[in-house]
């Protein structure tokens, strides 16, 4: 146990100011994960977390987040305070209208129904430590949209742009960046066209947008890799890309930050 807990720690290149071992960036839009001795009650901002029988669990800054956050594991405790970035301004114009400003009460219902079986996914805690080997990008590319960035869709704000977006040609491979469970499948999301969300565990899941095509099915397991689609323009697209998503529950955060640099093919 003492020394997988070495390996693990061998790993990261973090050392900070917090007796609870945890690895990732202490940054606005950072996931962090922790390791404790088995069976540690560990809890974020006095709210229990998820710690898997090896002892790992995970948390989140948001995009927008300020304050320190409390962790605290048995009896120790460290307040994290994560880092302010600077985020993009992104103007994207030549947008179907009714894409940036929907009005009609059909589209309104539909994107209330599909935000709604989105949310139930995210909020599903499972017990998979699939996140524990790291995230991959799922395919190589030029990154056209970064995490964070506020929008102006046709001259409207937006909201601030939840992934990153990767350019590449219709029809390119999009592989699994990390093994996980396909929770969701949908084939026109109004937003998001074609969609799959998959589940690595402890409340971590991954979304992949605007597929031209979708090569799993809901409750198959897929391993790092794995295709899951292909890329297209589906939904709210102005040109072909994959829009990867990372959210821990209800809070994104940005896959650049797991994947680390895109490597050159
Ligand atoms: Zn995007």
């Amino acid at each position: 146990m003492f020394l997988a807990a070495l390996v693990w720690l061998a790993t990261t290149a973090y050392s900070l100011a917090c007796a609870i071992p945890i690895k990732g960036r202490l940054v606005q839009g950072g996931l962090l994960t922790g390791r404790v001795v088995s069976g540690t009650p560990v809890s974020v901002m006095g709210k229990p977390v998820r710690v898997s029988t090896e002892g790992l669990f995970l948390l989140a800054f948001g995009r927008d987040a300020t304050q320190p956050v409390e962790l605290k594991a048995g009896s120790v405790s460290c307040m994290l305070q994560p880092q302010k970035r600077v985020y993009k301004i992104s103007r994207i114009d030549g947008l179907p209208p009714r894409k940036v400003s929907p009005r009609a009460p059909e589209d309104l219902a539909r994107i209330r129904a599909e935000n709604a079986a989105i949310r139930d996914v995210r909020r599903v805690d499972s017990p998979a430590t699939d996140f524990a080997g790291g995230f991959r990008w799922p395919l190589t590319g030029r990154l056209s949209g970064v995490f964070g960035a506020q929008r102006i869709l046709n001259g409207k704000p937006r909201r601030y742009h939840n992934g990153v977006d990767i350019a590449a040609p219709i029809g390119t491979p999009i592989l699994a960046p990390a093994p996980g469970r396909v929770v969701l499948v949908h084939e026109d999301m109004f937003f998001a066209g074609k969609t799959v969300i998959l589940d690595h565990g402890h409340g971590l899941t991954s979304v992949y947008i605007h597929m031209s095509a979708i090569t799993v099915k809901e409750r198959q397991r897929v391993e790092t890799g794995g295709m899951i689609g292909r890329v297209g323009m589906t939904g709210r697209a102005s040109g072909p890309h994959l829009h990867w998503g990372v959210t821990l529950f209800g809070t994104h955060v940005d896959p650049q930050l797991l994947a680390g640099p895109m490597p050159t093919k």
